[in-house]
């Protein structure tokens, strides 16, 4: 299955993504975490993405199109894949919609995350991620043992820095402005389906997983 998850910067995507990824058996490719792994290496890519990512706003479509155009030609991603916080404007969609043309397939479905902007901020503002295995955990409701150690690989616990409060506004703004103009776009393709993404993220995961069965996944 070819998946695509929208939603607003903390709706719960990269949460979402691991359980789906992994019951839909394909792989989950999330181009903030390539991104970030690009800073953290100081590549060339890494060190021209930084000052936008740092500031909230999106990274030019034009490079995060080649670096998603890259991965997609990987072999394990042949046969279906979810992608997270992949496109995030129109024109990045559209970019998508050739690609996969060219390969002579196309999407099957795109996954909303309905939830609204107060819960966004309180989901940011309490966000950690493991530098070992990426899991993501939250202070309040998802929280580990101890404050800076993984319970899952005893990795450390860190902030990213675009969850500072001055970053999230942007980064809704953002979203408001050029991102969710993408569900109009695929409403109009027939391939949106949205889902409440408040309450335990084993109850989302349960609606997510119900409204790709009805659609054959
Ligand atoms: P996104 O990838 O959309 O930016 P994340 O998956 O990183 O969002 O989730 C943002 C934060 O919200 C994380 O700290 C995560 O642990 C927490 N979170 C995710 N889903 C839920 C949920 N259903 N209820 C409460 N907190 C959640
Ligand atoms: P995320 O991990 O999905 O929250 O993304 C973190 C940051 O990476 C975003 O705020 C953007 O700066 C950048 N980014 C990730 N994906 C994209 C994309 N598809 N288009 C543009 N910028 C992106």
């Amino acid at each position: 299955m070819r998946l695509v998850l929208v939603g607003p910067p903390g709706a719960g995507k990269g949460t979402q993504a691991e359980f789906i990824a992994a019951h839909l058996a394909v792989p989950k490719i999330s181009t903030g975490d390539i991104l970030r792994a690009n800073v953290s290496q100081g590549t060339a890519l890494g060190r021209e993405a930084k000052r936008y990512m740092d500031a909230g706003d999106l990274v030019p479509d034009k490079i995060v199109i080649n670096m998603v155009r890259d991965r997609l030609a990987e072999p394990d991603a042949t046969d279906g894949f979810l992608l997270d916080g992949f496109p995030r404007t129109v024109p990045q969609a559209q970019e998508l919609d050739s690609m996969l043309a060219d390969l002579g397939v196309g999407l099957d479905l795109v996954l909303e995350l309905i939830v609204d902007d107060d819960e966004v901020i309180r989901r940011l503002s309490g966000r950690r991620t493991c530098r070992g295995c990426g899991k993501i955990w939250h202070m309040e409701f998802d929280p580990p043992t101890h404050p800076d150690v993984c319970d899952r690989c005893g990795g450390e616990l860190f902030q990213r820095d675009d969850d500072r409060p001055e970053t999230i506004a942007n980064r809704l703004r953002e979203y408001a402005d050029k991102t969710a103009p993408l569900i109009d776009f695929y409403g109009a393709q027939g391939k949106l389906v949205g889902i409440d993404a408040t309450g335990p993220v084993e109850d989302v995961t349960v609606r997510a997983i119900d409204a790709l069965r009805s659609y054959g996944g």
